[in-house]
């Protein structure tokens, strides 16, 4: 067993009042599932978590999965001692160099200990630089911080360095959303961002086989793997989209081809969300990026649903974008190649500005539109992710 522990820090839950034992009961639960199987102890107190008693060789694992974990903001590897000043001045002589500058910051959540911070930073400091020479103090920029956090129930952490977790809301708190996850690389970042807000992500993909292949369809399957590192019972649904768009390719003008698609991937999504209890649709648009990605084109794809669409990468760049794609272990899946569903039938010159009487219009000449969304949805495929 380690002689470390880990401390688990956890923030903003702390603005939620009333609601405060519902964030927190859903955090406990997600830390217990993320952590299961490995061998630990877990200790739930007030405002701080603690995992302890694990086997040395699991701390990076322990750590790897905790980072994962939305509604987390820090956490650090710690020693343990108790309230003993010599015993945490032997903890300290263990821990801080030989050499160099350093300094103490103490933190007391248990505030009946008879020492203040200030008085513990300096005793504590002092005795070290008795046994050690070789260091000396600098309070503004120092070589190595030791931190004391002296807590309840005869409980004293040494750490001296802190890892930032991944913020946000625990997952699960924050409704239900249904993700338009494409093969490519930002779909599957605007399911991580709102994932990280606490919505819960049930996943749907459209496919054109023949005209794509079935290599295309289980790319998404491996992004909806990814994305389950963070969204723990994330499901994928499928859905084909031949028939309908060899009827807009039969039907339409050319040049309708993406905006006409792109209606009919909204209304599925919105029948598919309301089955599977999404109140909300997210997609992973980016303003101006491309044509269906305009204000216009927005307003006339979004048209054809009532409930909210939210795009979370609205206001990023594309490098901002494959930023946060490399963090979660998204990038490299995404540039796989791969034919897209909306690369089947693509106009050359798509609108960039459609209007919404013409698209209408246009749509108009596709008989039995309901249908062909009924035949779709019918034959919808759920992946086991
Ligand atoms: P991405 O990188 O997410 O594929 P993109 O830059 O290629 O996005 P578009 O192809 O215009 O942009 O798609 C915009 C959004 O529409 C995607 O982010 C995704 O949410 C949704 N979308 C596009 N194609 C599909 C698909 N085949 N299945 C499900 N959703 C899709
Ligand atoms: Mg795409």
């Amino acid at each position: 067993m380690s002689d470390n522990v880990i401390l688990i820090r956890f923030g903003e839950l702390y603005l939620k009042g009333k609601n405060k034992s519902y964030f927190e009961n859903a955090l406990k639960d997600n830390i217990r599932a993320k952590l299961d199987g490995l061998d630990l102890k877990l200790y739930f107190g007030r405002g701080r978590y603690v995992v302890k008693e694990y086997p040395a060789a699991s701390e990076n694992e322990i750590i790897t999965r905790l980072k994962q974990i939305f509604g987390l903001h820090s956490i650090s590897v710690a020693r343990r001692c108790g309230y003993d000043l010599d015993e945490i001045a032997e903890l300290a002589l263990s821990m801080t160099p030989e050499c160099g500058t350093f300094r103490v910051t103490s933190h007391r959540s248990y505030k009946k200990y008879p020492l203040d911070s200030m008085q513990l930073n300096m005793t504590i400091g002092g005795r070290v630089l008795e046994k050690k020479p070789g260091l000396s103090v600098d309070l503004h920029s120092p070589d190595y911080v030791l931190n004391i956090d002296v807590r309840e129930g005869g409980d004293v952490y040494l750490y001296d360095s802190t890892i930032r977790c991944a913020g946000g809301m625990p997952y699960g708190t924050g409704g239900n959303g249904l993700l338009l996850l494409s093969g490519g690389i930002d779909s599957p970042v605007a399911g991580y961002m709102l994932a990280k807000r606490g919505m819960n992500i049930t996943a749907l993909h459209f496919h054109s086989i023949p005209y794509t292949s079935e290599a295309a369809k289980e790319k998404a399957a491996d992004l909806a793997r990814k994305l389950k590192n963070y969204c723990p019972n994330i499901k994928l649904c499928c859905v084909s989209l031949t028939e309908i768009q060899e009827a807009i390719h039969k039907n339409c003008k050319p040049n309708y081809m993406i905006t006409l698609v792109r209606r009919f991937m909204m209304r599925i999504a919105e029948r598919v969300a309301k089955v599977n209890g999404c109140s909300c649709i997210i997609n992973g648009e980016s303003l101006g990026q491309v044509a269906s990605q305009t204000i216009e084109s927005i307003t006339v794809t979004n048209s054809v649903v009532s409930m909210p669409v939210l795009r979370p990468l609205i206001g990023l760049d594309k490098d901002e974008i494959i930023e946060i794609a490399e963090k979660i272990d998204t990038f490299k899946t995404s540039i796989e190649p791969y034919e897209d569903c909306c690369t089947v039938f693509l106009p050359d010159f798509p609108l960039i500005k459609p209007m919404l009487e013409k698209v209408i219009e246009q749509e108009n000449h596709i008989a039995e539109l309901d249908k062909l969304i009924d035949n779709a949805i019918k034959n919808i495929e759920t992946i086991a992710v």
